[in-house]
């Protein structure tokens, strides 16, 4: 039997049997791992509460022949505490590990980039003295740049003209200039180009100073460039597994 040790964030839960579950983890050092956690969902087990989502936790595995079995969990940080019961905070939370979990189609390939961005997330969301709406934010724009695709805020998308500009669109990828605005590119005010940018360098005090328009402008935009960009993932999936076959 071979042992593993990993630390992780519960990203998912499913019920498996009468008494037992899958667990999903965000890992530090092996990615994304599914695993059987025996016994969980009864009353005495020793584990069940650790393994909720949003704690952050050391595990030891066992290599199974198809799923890898939890046998010990240590409670690293019990985020849920500051999340559940807050309800801006516990759906904020949840969009978090919803998009670490479709970020990362791939079990055991590492994303230590994004476990340390989901942790520092799910902490700032527990610690809670900052704007749940804008922690959302700020993590998703960093994690969108950890999947390659960040939009483009301070230079143009498509000629990478240093800006300010006053044009955007999600599908050439962020801010665009004059020139290669397309028809229908939204025209977001200029401070929500400022907002978007302080929220991608983790400018807390000009970010916060913004008001609530600007707020809402920033996250309609960013979650217009989240949406696109995993629909077009999600499209090119079943094209990925023909190829590997
Ligand atoms: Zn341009």
């Amino acid at each position: 039997m071979s042992l593993y040790r990993d630390t992780g964030v519960v990203l998912r839960v499913q019920k498996l049997g009468e008494a037992d579950r899958i667990i999903t983890l965000l890992s530090r050092q092996h990615g994304k791992v599914r695993a059987a956690a025996k016994g969980v969902r009864r009353t005495s087990s020793r584990f069940g509460a650790r393994l909720e989502p949003f704690c952050h936790v050391d595990v030891q595995f066992y290599t199974g022949r198809t799923l890898d079995v939890v046998t010990q969990v240590e409670t690293v940080d019990a985020f849920g505490t500051g999340i559940v019961g807050d309800y801006p905070r516990y759906t904020s939370a949840c969009a978090v590990l919803e998009t670490a979990d479709r970020l990362t189609a791939e079990e055991g390939e590492p994303a230590l980039r994004l476990y340390l961005l989901v942790v520092g997330a799910l902490r700032a969301l527990a610690g809670r003295e900052r704007d749940p709406a804008l922690v959302l934010d700020a993590f998703l724009l960093r994690a969108m740049a950890f999947a390659g695709w960040a939009p483009a805020v301070a230079e143009c998308a498509r000629c990478g003209t240093p800006g300010p500009h006053r044009s955007f669109s999600v599908p050439v990828g962020g801010a665009v200039c004059g020139g290669c605005r397309p028809a229908g590119a939204a025209k977001p005010a200029p401070d929500t180009f400022r907002m978007l940018d302080a929220l991608q360098h983790g400018d807390w005090s000009l970010a916060e100073s913004m008001p609530n328009t600007i707020r809402r402008e920033s996250s309609g935009l960013v979650a217009a460039h989240l949406q696109w960009h995993l629909e077009r993932q999600l499209r090119s999936l079943p094209l990925v597994e023909r190829q590997r076959v």
